[in-house]
């Protein structure tokens, strides 16, 4: 054992730190498997001042790190890093406190999100971001990606309904950014901080906001004879000046594999399904229902169906939340996009998406919150055949300019992670990346807070610098 790692045994009884060979492999990867790291040790911290001793730990031997939750994101984000440290939060896992006057949940980070709504339920609140991962990723790790799911057309990403987080600083210190009121002075540093992909520290404790639940749902399922038609009818019902729930398509292969996984009732032969959503207070759900039966007919789907009860409810919504996981039933391998345009360019961008899938002779399915734009093609290949892993990624790649240049963005909700941060000039002049860098040196000058990701390059500027770092050298940063 060398000497830094013995320091850290003195921190983490056994149990608790992982260095052998085999205990270090489960962290190898997260959900994006095709990249693989192998951290020098993973920690399990089950308070705050063990996070703090943890981050102190790496600041002293200059050991980058990484936070991780469920260890889901489909970026690499909670990639370790060679030689690294991964810090697994998963053990921090309680809810601290629930004070439905207030409507506020306080967790810790390892709380998974959709225990938060089964906490609220007797209260009647629940928590609106509900990525389709929620069964299983934690509010860290949401809090980290600013997570958003099929609510977020209606209720806004994660950072709408995070209220203050408590943050370990790469250097150690704890900071509490926001707080439980809604209105705060100064900069947003919590706005800064949610969707800062464990660039900017760690939280340790997350206060939400909690809604009170919907009393009336009213959820239409249209088959379209073509991917381009559903895409146009959702922005034909938002032009309506309908505010739906959530609105999310499925395209045939995504059907094929949610009725292989879990046999919602879906209608087999459509070319695509889209899933609007009405939610809110009876009166007013019934008058929008009718209005929106009426936009759906037009928009040219062949056949429409609404459920009639609670149980249809949950069926059409059980296909549309296994569908992601049950391509892997149609390919051994897969790689899943996140994209972003404009809700009027949707029908476009899906017409470009289904030639550029024939051009690359690569199946790719789709499923995704139509809603918000937000494009989620997953591109289906064979890892054992020689080229196609590398012709998937240069799809992909394609996928992602197509959105930058429809005016939409290289990630909706997965995050940039390693996967994507190559393509982050395609969206940012070099002048906007150096500023966000000035911000991350700002607080982490040797750049040990998930070092290697979300910034394009290979390696981290503080790897090659020898001596004072450049803004310690201005005066505006010191290590002491
Ligand atoms: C089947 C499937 C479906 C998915 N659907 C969606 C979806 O609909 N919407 C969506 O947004 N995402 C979705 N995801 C992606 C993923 O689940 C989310 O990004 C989720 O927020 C990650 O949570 P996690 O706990 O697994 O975090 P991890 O994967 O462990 O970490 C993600 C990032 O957060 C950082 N991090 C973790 N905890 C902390 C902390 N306490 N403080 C600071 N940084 C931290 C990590 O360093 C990493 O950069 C899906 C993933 C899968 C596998």
């Amino acid at each position: 054992m060398s000497p830094a790692l013995h320091e850290l045994a003195q921190l983490f009884p056994p149990s608790r730190l992982l260095h052998k060979p085999g205990e270090l492999t489960p962290y190898e990867s997260d959900a994006l498997t095709a990249f693989r790291a192998r951290p020098l040790a993973v920690v399990l911290p089950e308070s705050h001042e063990e996070v703090v001793a943890a981050v102190r730990w790496c600041a002293r031997h200059r050991i980058p790190y990484v936070a991780r939750g469920s260890g889901t994101s489909l970026s690499g984000g909670s990639l370790p890093i060679d030689g690294g440290l991964l810090i697994g939060l998963n053990r921090m896992n309680k809810l601290l406190r629930l004070d439905p006057q207030e409507r506020i949940a306080v967790v810790e980070p390892g709380f998974i999100n959709l225990q938060v709504s089964n906490a609220a339920a007797p209260y009647g609140l629940y928590y609106a971001p509900d990525p389709s991962s929620q069964p299983v990723s934690t509010i860290g790790g949401n809090l980290a990606f600013n997570s958003g799911g099929a609510h977020c057309l209606k209720y806004g990403m994660t950072s709408n309904h995070v209220l203050a987080a408590k943050v370990v600083l790469p250097d150690g210190e704890t900071v509490v950014l926001g707080s439980e009121s809604l209105e705060n002075t100064g900069p947003d540093w919590l706005g800064l901080f949610v969707g800062s992909e464990g660039l900017l520290g760690i939280a340790t404790e997350i206060t939400l906001r909690l809604l009170p639940k919907p009393e009336t749902y009213h959820t239409v399922l249209a088959a379209y004879d073509s991917l381009e038609k559903a895409g146009d009818a959702v922005a034909a019902v938002v032009a309506s000046g309908l505010l739906p729930g959530a609105m999310e398509i499925m395209d045939s292969l995504a059907i094929e594999a949610a009725e292989a996984a879990v046999k919602a009732g879906y209608p087999r032969e459509a070319r695509a399904l889209l899933i609007v959503e009405l939610e809110g207070e009876t009166p007013q759900v019934e008058a929008e229902a009718r209005y929106l039966d009426e936009v759906i007919r037009r928009s040219g789907a062949y056949e429409v169906r609404v459920a009639q009860s609670a149980e249809e409810r949950l069926k059409i919504w059980k296909g549309r939340k296994a569908a992601f996981s049950a391509v892997g039933r149609l390919s051994p391998d897969y790689i899943v996009q996140d994209g972003v345009v404009p809700r009027s360019r949707l029908g476009q961008a899906l017409a470009e998406i289904e030639r550029l899938s024939a051009r690359y002779g690569l199946r790719v399915a789709n499923v995704f919150h139509a809603g918000d734009g937000n494009l989620h093609p997953l591109i289906l290949y064979n890892g054992r055949v020689a080229g196609e892993f590398e012709r998937a990624e240069e799809l992909a790649g394609e996928i992602l300019r197509l959105c930058v240049a429809l005016g939409g963005s290289i990630t909706g909700e997965h995050g940039v992670g390693m996967e994507k941060k190559a393509y982050m000039p395609e969206m940012f002049s070099e002048a906007d990346l150096a500023a966000m860098r000035r911000i991350r040196l700002a607080l982490d000058p040797l750049e040990l807070s998930n070092r290697g990701k979300m910034f394009p390059g290979g390696e981290a500027p503080a790897l090659h610098q020898a001596g004072p770092h450049p803004l310690e050298r201005a005066g505006v940063i010191s290590r002491e």
